[in-house]
């Protein structure tokens, strides 16, 4: 048995109320089954009930044993102080309140169907990665739905308070916190955490008063990445100009080291060389890149603004005097599509919640219903169940429903899990 389960036959009242009684015999009739609490306290607040001639408003406690309310120390908790039933798997002993009085305790054992036991503990021994996988095809499109739309707001959340942290760290500067965070995106995962470093050890404010000249954004970037070696006389050129700046903004301190890169088993199209030219041409292209992101309003006008190609030596370079032996083409729809998907749409949701206002969340949502699907092993899982997924609105809701409820098994908190159950 696991809380999680008690947790479920509580919330959808999934037992039988016939005779609902306290363990003293006194009949209960839940008139509001209260809110799921998911942080400290009590499981599930403003909760109300009648028990026998009295109605009640509080919280409700959930437990697999009766004796676990002192095991977990609530008899010292003010917090537990307003529970008004205690509903347990097993009862095994009385609980008293600091006052004497007894808890009202609802077990549920007795009163659960033992098929709807079976098939949860059988949904929770599957060993598969999604446990669901024999029935999900069962599913109604309904739950589906509800499922995919309930987890995708929930990595929409998460996603937005990064954005949070990166805007609390620079102290609700928008500007500063976009740029950081669009050349975290230009990392593309294997270098996400060393773009993030250089960006944040390289302020815009800086690169910005020298936007006009894209030589010199090259070296301040190049410079500051520990990757710029003297090799050729444009390496030369860059070195010279970045030895100048990096006095001028004493930003030798702030320098990265070439370790921190990750240079092997990278695409040519992704070395951090070319990622750091396409950065540099942007920024000279964009006055702000906050504007671009969140006034926008269309994607392909989006799309054109980072479709761009890089400085001419990078086009023909993957490394400082190292030829490359096919022309770079720029950025590719792929790789710009991931830059949306990865610093427009939080970025909008995080603004949204900000400034308290649903245009912009539902243009994020807009976007990423409008973006294709991306494709790796996760989606592939899915779409061999079946799942349809045409957009980066499904394909970010499928990873984050597997990520975070199926291969934690929280299928209680899943509507497919709720609907296998119900069946
Ligand atoms: S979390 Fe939902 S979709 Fe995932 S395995 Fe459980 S029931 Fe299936």
């Amino acid at each position: 048995m696991t809380e999680a389960f008690i947790h479920y036959l509580w919330q959808f009242q999934q037992f039988n109320k016939t005779l609902l009684q306290t363990t003293n015999q006194e009949p209960i009739k839940v008139l509001k089954t209260g809110i799921l609490n998911t942080d400290a306290g009590p499981d599930f607040s403003q909760a109300r009930l009648q028990i026998g001639e009295i109605e009640w408003a509080g919280n409700i406690e959930i437990h697999i044993k009766s004796s676990d309310w002192n095991n977990h120390n609530h008899q010292f908790d003010g917090a537990y102080n307003n529970v008004i039933l205690h509903v347990v798997w097993h009862h095994d002993k009385p609980i008293l309140r600091e006052d004497g009085s007894e808890i009202p305790t609802l077990e549920l054992r007795p009163i659960t169907d033992g098929v709807l036991l079976n098939k949860f503990q059988t949904l929770l021994a599957n060993k598969t990665v999604i446990p669901c996988a024999s029935q999900f095809r069962t599913v109604s499109a309904l739950a589906r739905i509800a499922t995919l739309d309930k987890v995708l707001a929930k990595r929409l959340i998460q996603k937005s308070k990064i954005v949070e942290e990166l805007l609390g760290e620079n102290n609700g500067d928008w500007e500063e916190t976009t740029y950081q965070l669009l050349a975290k995106n230009f990392g593309f995962k294997i270098n996400s955490e060393a773009f993030l470093r250089l960006a944040k050890n390289l302020p815009l404010k800086i690169l910005q008063k020298h936007r006009d000249n894209l030589t010199q954004i090259e070296a301040i970037l190049f410079g500051q990445s520990g990757l710029l070696e003297e090799v050729d006389e444009y390496s030369k050129k860059l070195a010279q100009e970045y030895n100048f700046f990096a006095v001028k903004f004493s930003l030798k301190a702030q320098m990265l080291n070439v370790h921190e890169w990750k240079l092997l088993r990278t695409r040519p199209a992704n070395f951090p060389t070319i990622r750091i030219a396409q950065l540099a041409k942007l920024i000279t292209l964009q006055k702000s890149f906050f504007s671009l992101f969140t006034q926008t309003e269309s994607i392909e006008d989006l799309r054109r603004a980072l479709q761009i190609q890089q400085s001419e030596y990078w086009q023909e370079h993957y490394h400082f005097d190292k030829k490359a032996e096919r022309k770079s083409k720029g950025i590719g729809k792929d790789s710009v599509d991931n830059l949306l998907i990865n610093t427009v749409i939080p970025l909008l949701a995080c603004y949204s919640q900000k400034m308290d206002n649903q245009s912009y969340m539902d243009r994020a949502i807009a976007f990423l219903e409008s973006l294709p699907p991306e494709s790796n092993h996760i989606i592939d899982m899915w779409k061999n169940l079946g799942l349809t997924i045409k957009s980066a609105f499904d394909a970010q809701a499928s990873i984050e429903l597997y990520n975070n409820f199926c291969s934690q098994k929280k299928c209680l908190q899943c509507n497919i899990g709720v609907e296998i159950l119900k069946k």
